[in-house]
């Protein structure tokens, strides 16, 4: 595998940066790896564990002489570092991120940016529930999407790179503008995400009531509500900040259709309640069939039967 980019760094150490930097050892395609994160205790961590080739310890240090600085905090933060990153950046450099959403992420970093150096914000659309340094693993982005979000005047062949480094990563790339990519992902993540939030909110106002049945006969479902409720929640208490129209707007939908299910089922619609469901059951389908799940049953878990 040929060098994308000579020096990388890393800015945050979490689940998302720790990913990528055993997968561009993997890959081979970066030939110096520098990182940061705020804490000492994870900047410890990191390098206990081995990640990235050097750890500094601040930003700018990391920074300097990087062909690629990737963003790896939570969106809320992106500001803040891009403001401490900025006069140390290498002429030339590319800037990019992983954050959840675009929109806000570009508002908030574009203007710290210097001439002469390249923002293109992104986003891999792969992660588990888990979080910190010590979470992330090579596979990750393997055939998972990583949506490049490029501004109007961005030079192509500046995203062309940044498109060909998530490539050796593992990932399809595609690009899409900021507003869209917004609307999509208040769709496919962060409307799930709440209402998973607010399911799990609820079965734990019922535990109070039922003593621990909740938990003790917790279902398939359930259990798949509390695996997206258990995600870190700085990360995403940002998203919703962040990405506050488009999950309204999905959240809207979300309500007229909970609302027409709920009169099938008190007014015994049976007729409707099926053709819904077999309409859902197509879409399940048809992410088995892209290839970004498992039709194993119960999502591939092993029994213990
Ligand atoms: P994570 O595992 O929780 O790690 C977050 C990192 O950011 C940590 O190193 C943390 O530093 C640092 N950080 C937190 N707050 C900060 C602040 N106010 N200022 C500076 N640094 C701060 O998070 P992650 O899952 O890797 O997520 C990182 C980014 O990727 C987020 O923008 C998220 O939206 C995006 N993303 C996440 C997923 C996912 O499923 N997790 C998927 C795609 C994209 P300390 O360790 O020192 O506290």
């Amino acid at each position: 595998m040929t060098v994308v980019y000579d020096r990388v760094a890393l800015i945050g150490l979490g689940l998302i940066a720790s990913s990528m930097y055993w997968a561009i050892k993997r890959a081979g395609i970066a030939g110096h790896v520098s990182g940061f994160a705020r804490s000492g205790e994870t900047r410890r961590t990191a390098r206990e564990i081995g990640l990235c080739d050097e750890i500094c310890e601040s930003a700018a240090e990391a920074v300097h002489g990087a062909d690629l600085v990737v963003l790896c905090v939570p969106v809320g933060a992106m500001g803040n570092v891009a403001a401490e990153i900025a006069p140390a950046l290498k002429p030339g450099a590319c800037v990019s991120d992983v954050g959840s959403v675009k929109k806000a992420v570009f508002e908030a970093v574009a203007p710290h940016i210097p001439d002469g150096v390249h923002f293109i914000p992104a986003h891999p659309l792969a992660g588990t529930e888990h979080s910190g340094p010590r979470s992330g693993f090579a596979t990750l982005f393997d055939e998972r999407f990583c949506l490049i979000v490029p501004a109007e005047r961005t030079v192509p062949e500046e995203v062309a790179r940044l498109s060909a480094f998530w490539q050796s990563l593992g990932a399809h790339t595609e690009e899409m503008d900021a507003d869209h990519h917004d609307l999509v992902l208040a769709v496919t993540s962060h409307a799930p995400h709440l209402i998973a939030y607010t399911m799990v909110g609820v079965a734990d106002d019922l535990r109070r009531v039922t003593d621990s049945e909740v938990i003790k006969y917790s279902a398939a479902g359930f259990r798949d509500f509390t695996r997206i409720a258990a995600s870190d929640p700085v990360m995403w208490r940002d998203v919703f900040l962040n990405n506050k129209d488009a999950t309204l707007e999905i959240l809207g939908r979300f309500t007229e259709e909970l609302f027409a299910l709920q009169r099938a089922i008190r007014t015994g619609d049976g007729a409707l309640l099926h053709d819904y469901f077999t309409r859902t059951r197509a879409i399940r389908r048809g992410i088995i069939e892209a290839g970004q799940d498992t039709d194993a049953p119960d999502f591939g878990r092993m029994r213990r039967d």
